[in-house]
């Protein structure tokens, strides 16, 4: 299969549904990165890369997951737990902006308050600026 996908993907070939599964399951990193290079090289000079800035904010602590490889979490009410008011979380944001950031990851715990309408009240100043 290594040598069937290395030959399609150097020749521009398109491959198929189970090919794409057998790399996304099956590929070693090492087969994974000579690949991406490959078709990376059609886009750039190797003498080329590019990145964006990206900020990750913690919004909360508190989760109900009790994912056992976790040290991260705090049950409701358990000392230590937080959720950030919506005011530093506009600050992180910002903060973010200003250093010329573009993509923002929200890492949080399962915290029951956080309902979708919640979500939807905190991120509503956003969505101005939200695009399909
Ligand atoms: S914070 Fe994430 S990793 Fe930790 S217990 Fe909750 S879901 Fe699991």
């Amino acid at each position: 299969m290594e040598k069937i996908l290395t030959e399609k993907i150097t020749a521009k070939v398109p491959i198929s549904k189970q090919e794409a599964k057998w790399l996304f399951e099956k590929a070693s990193p090492s087969l994974l990165q000579e690949l991406s290079q490959a078709v990376r090289r059609r886009y750039h000079k190797d003498s080329e890369a590019t990145y964006l800035i990206m900020g990750i904010v913690n919004l909360t602590n508190i989760c109900v997951a009790r994912c056992d490889y976790c040290a991260f979490y705090k049950l409701p009410g358990e000392n230590g737990g937080y959720l950030l008011p919506k005011e530093t979380l506009y600050q992180r944001l910002k903060k973010i902006q200003q250093k010329g950031g573009t993509l923002v990851s929200l890492n949080s715990g399962f915290h029951p308050g956080l309902t979708i309408d919640r979500y939807a009240e905190i991120f509503e100043p956003f969505t101005v600026n939200f695009r399909i």
